[in-house]
């Protein structure tokens, strides 16, 4: 059987959340996000195995961190890059020949739900590419010197989130080419579009927020704290 894997990226350096060390360590309700973020795989019983990819230096920090949550079906910590596309790139890189689909995951992203991760590997049966994805509810607009330049159509325009699954090879060659043809991306799926794959969308969960600013963390505290009550050890 194809094995699942989950890639779950732990590697930034947190600049804009408080540039004080890896943010993907700061404790949420007193556990560290990137728990949160792999304990929800670890639990998922579709999910073989997870490989989390940390900044160079850190691997033994994440490592025993998982250990001492009691995190399971961890393989292996993977060093990542200066980049998240380089880091994503080098932690496939690491994936055993028998893992058939792999699952990106942000470790910022720590209230994901059992049912989205569920989702997006149903989506798979049917497809290479899936990527979870909510509708824009903000107007959106471009900028230019501090005054509005034009106004997007908001119809259509969607924000995309982790995890996204593919089937492995795929996810690796598209990062491949995309290095090979220095081709820069936040984001994953965007990599395979390039390659011209279709791209399945599933809808993602408006409680998967990315903490990326220091006010994040309050949220998905409240978050975590209503939906996984009783996780916090
Ligand atoms: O910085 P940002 O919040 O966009 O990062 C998204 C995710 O990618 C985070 O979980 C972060 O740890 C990871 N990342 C990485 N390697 C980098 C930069 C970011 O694994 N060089």
């Amino acid at each position: 059987m194809a094995k699942i894997v989950a890639l779950i990226m732990a590697a930034g350096s947190g600049e804009r959340f408080s540039g004080k060390g890896p943010k993907t360590l700061f404790p949420l309700l007193g556990v560290p996000t990137v728990v949160w973020s792999a304990r929800r795989f670890a639990r998922h019983p579709a999910v073989d195995s997870i490989v989390v990819v940390a900044a160079p230096g850190e691997e033994e920090r994440i490592r025993s961190t998982l250990d001492d949550h009691r995190v399971g079906k961890i393989a292996r910590v993977a060093t990542g890059g200066p980049t998240r596309q380089e880091s994503v790139r080098l932690g496939l890189e690491t994936l055993d020949a028998d893992c058939g689909f792999v699952l990106i995951h942000d470790a910022a992203r720590p209230c994901v739900g059992a049912d989205l991760i569920g989702g997006v590997i149903g989506a798979l049966s049917a497809g290479g590419a899936v990527v979870p994805v909510l509708p824009a509810v903000d107007t959106l607009v471009r900028e230019s010197d501090g005054a509005v330049d034009a106004i997007l159509d908001r119809v259509h325009i969607s924000g995309v989130q982790t995890p996204q699954g593919f089937r492995a090879a795929l996810a690796v060659s598209a990062h491949r080419s995309a290095k090979a043809k220095g081709l820069t991306s936040s984001d994953d799926g965007s990599l395979v579009f390039a390659l011209g794959e279709k791209v399945k969308t599933i809808e993602g969960e408006r409680t998967n927020i990315k903490i990326t600013y220091p006010e994040d963390a309050p949220i998905a505290e409240a978050i975590l704290r209503a939906a996984f009550a009783g996780e916090e050890a």
